[in-house]
């Protein structure tokens, strides 16, 4: 199984308020929405991608606004910082420009040599920018950030354990290189796959347990190629002793789930067939998009959903 897994896909989050959350992420950030559709278990609540230009899996934030809701509490057993790749020496125009849009939060420091910035997103996630080579990504570009500044994708995220060692053996597990540490933070690695390739895991044996709610993140997706990767990866994760669910048609991936024994939720999504399957490049995200079992009602779900731009 250690050769499918080919990165992050996408990490999806909980939100407050729609129209806040859509803003965020492709006005602050510069990021496309690249589909708009609904929570597929729960269809008067959005479900917004944002990525580059095509949704390429490894560049992929997903949130589910729901309007009204607490915010989570940070703590252990879950996804503490979300890091995005940006190009190299452009730290310094993120500083200014997330100072100008009001963003919150913004404070740099260092891991492994890699130069951050981290900052708050508007549910008080907890997110970074990190300085990183390119590796052949293009950024989505517009809303005054330019393609020496954009975001390249995801770098990766930063989890946050009571215990990291059963996480860091279900990652090596799942192909990742365990690699150095510095604090209470090892890093661990993907080395074939896409960009998307870190997962750090700060171990807080003494700090409280998570709760989520909005600016939490739901889940975090690992990219395979293809679905017969997938029912690969399902066996040898089944086969360990982990309770994975049947596959799950996502539209525009197929997608498993299991919970890991440091409490985050894991999805295991396709590359196949990515968002361009139901609308042209040129227009991604911009029609709300139904599935199939939702068309006939769809008059009735889109007068529940808040009007975003
Ligand atoms: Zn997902």
């Amino acid at each position: 199984m250690e050769k499918h897994i080919k990165g992050l896909h996408h990490v999806t989050s909980m939100a407050g308020d729609a129209n806040q959350n859509n803003r965020f992420f492709t006005d602050t950030l510069g990021l496309r929405r690249v589909k708009k559709t609904v929570n597929f278990d729960a269809p008067e609540v959005y479900h917004l991608y944002f990525g580059d230009e095509h949704g390429t899996p490894g560049s992929v934030m997903t949130t589910f606004p729901f309007g009204q809701m607490p915010r989570g509490t940070r703590g252990t057993g879950e996804v503490g910082v979300t890091e995005f790749a940006v190009p190299k020496g452009s730290l310094g125009f993120w500083q200014e420009h997330l100072t100008t849009k009001g963003v919150t939060g913004l404070k740099t420091d260092s891991f492994l040599g890699e130069a951050r910035l981290n900052f708050d997103g508007p549910d008080g996630d907890d997110f970074a920018l990190v300085e990183a080579e390119d590796e052949g990504r293009i950024a989505w570009t517009g809303d005054g950030v330019g393609s020496g500044e954009g975001i390249l994708g995801f770098h990766g995220a930063r989890f946050r354990l009571r215990d990291a060692a059963a996480t860091g053996e279900l990652l090596q597990f799942m192909g990742y290189e365990k690699g150095e540490r510095e604090g209470a933070v090892t890093r661990y690695r993907i080395e074939d796959g896409n960009a998307a390739r870190t997962i750090d895991l700060e171990e807080l044996p003494s700090a409280g347990q998570a709760q989520q709610g909005a600016g939490s993140v739901h889940h975090i997706a690992f990219a395979v190629e293809d679905r017969a990767a997938q029912l690969e990866v399902r066996k040898a994760l089944m086969d360990t002793g982990y309770q994975v669910t049947p596959v799950i048609d996502r539209d525009y991936f197929w997608a498993i789930y299991f919970r890991t024994p440091g409490g985050v939720l894991f999805e295991i999504a396709t590359n196949e067939p990515g968002f361009d399957r139901d609308e042209d490049t040129a227009h991604l995200g911009e029609a709300l998009k139904l599935p199939e079992r939702y068309r006939p009602f769809r008059a009735q779900i889109e007068k529940g959903l808040p009007e975003i731009a």
